[in-house]
């Protein structure tokens, strides 16, 4: 007697169901999301466990033509995609992902990605395809063992690199680091010394070792306006990112880039000084004559796991003309007799910085 009472139940379930999921499939269809853009696929395996009557499986019917977008902003749930076609061109709008974007090594969704975007029925858009990323700045994912890296920002030609002369003190370390990261990420480099108004040239940090190497420098000061031209020049059409230490005077700078922009200064930071959330988010601001600045804050970590210990090495172009003269093979350059590299850092060949900035990444691999 109860058997087709249940039946009956799972017919009519059923049915409210698909209701349910034609009236709000935007909603329906981002059920399978969590906290974080990459973890998507994570969370529908949970929820496949769980039997959660999720259809993650099925996209929903698409309506309107597809549609094309830079991904300017990304949330738990959404991103903020910008259209590159007509009919409203440079109009942003909200999108859910679709479960069916396939998980990688990396984020699902990134700032400065080129994506592939079709309308939902009733209203809403849905990411349904991202395109192959060109470059990317990435940093380890919250749980290593996903192996995923988080890309901070995507399809990025250049990274300006904000150093200060003084307040707070120059660190060959950070720009190192970033300096091996955009090498990874295919992204070139430039570093900007702010704050010159400070202190006279000859007292100023020496930035000639970059230079040598290649790394093209720009010296000025945002508040006092000079320099400005010069990297205009450098990001003028383009989308960079701006990577600095906290203080260095990376959003004033940009301030004067992207005049009319609501530009957070002297940015706010949880007690324990990691930064969480809002300033961790890539924010991407418009250049008056074309181009986008990706403001990166709180890059702490980069994706330097992704090398091998005997990979960083490559990373150091002045290493280059040295490979293959040490006295073996399979030489780390730290503590090996014979070694080239330390005989050049001796020598004076190689910044003794720039060897210490090797030795440290070496540190922070083997840990
Ligand atoms: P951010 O943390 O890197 O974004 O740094 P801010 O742009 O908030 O600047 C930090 C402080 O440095 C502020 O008090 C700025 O007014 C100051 N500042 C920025 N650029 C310059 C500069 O070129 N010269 C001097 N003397 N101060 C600057
Ligand atoms: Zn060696």
């Amino acid at each position: 007697m109860s058997a087709p009472e249940e039946d009956l139940d799972g017919r009519s379930g059923g049915r409210r169901q698909s209701r349910a999921r034609r009236v709000d499939a935007a909603v329906m269809w981002r059920e399978g999301f969590s906290e974080e853009p990459h973890s998507g696929v994570k969370r529908r395996r949970d929820l496949r466990g769980t039997g959660a009557k999720v259809r993650v499986d099925k996209l929903p019917d698409t309506v309107g033509a597809l549609r094309e977008g830079l991904v300017v902003s990304v949330s738990r749930r959404t991103a903020e995609v910008e259209f590159l076609d007509e009919p409203d061109l440079g109009a942003v709008v909200d999108v859910a992902y679709s479960p069916r974007l396939e998980l990688g090594k990396e984020s699902l969704v990134a700032v400065g990605d080129r994506v592939d975007v079709h309308g939902l029925p009733g209203s809403g858009w849905l990411l349904t395809k991202v395109h192959e990323r060109r470059t990317r700045l990435s940093r380890p994912g919250p749980d290593a063992r996903d192996h995923l890296d988080i890309v901070v920002a995507a399809n990025i030609e250049v990274l300006v690199i904000v150093v200060s002369a003084d307040k707070p003190r120059f660190h060959p370390r950070f720009v190192d680091r970033f300096l091996v990261t955009a090498q990874l990420g295919g992204v070139r480099t430039v570093l900007f010394l702010n704050k010159c108004d400070l202190l006279p040239p000859e007292e100023r940090p020496d930035l000639s070792t970059y230079e040598r190497l290649g790394v093209q420098v720009v010296r000025g000061s945002a508040s006092a306006g000079t320099g400005i031209e010069e990297l205009r020049q450098v990001v003028s059409g383009k989308w960079s990112a701006f990577a600095g230490n906290s203080g260095v005077g990376k959003s004033t700078l940009i301030a004067s880039l992207c005049p009319g922009q609501q530009i957070a200064t002297g940015e706010v930071r949880s007690k324990d000084g990691r930064g969480r959330h809002t300033t961790t988010r890539a924010k991407v601001y418009p250049l008056p004559d074309g181009g986008r600045i990706v403001d990166t804050p709180g890059i702490r970590e980069l994706a330097l796991h992704r090398l091998t210990p005997s990979e960083v090495g490559l990373y150091f172009t002045e290493f280059e003309p040295l490979f293959g003269t040490c006295r073996f093979n399979d030489c780390m350059h730290t503590h090996e007799p014979g070694c080239a590299v330390r005989s050049a850092v001796a020598a004076g060949t190689i910044h003794p910085d720039r060897y210490a900035s090797y030795v440290r990444i070496l540190e922070t691999l083997n840990r």
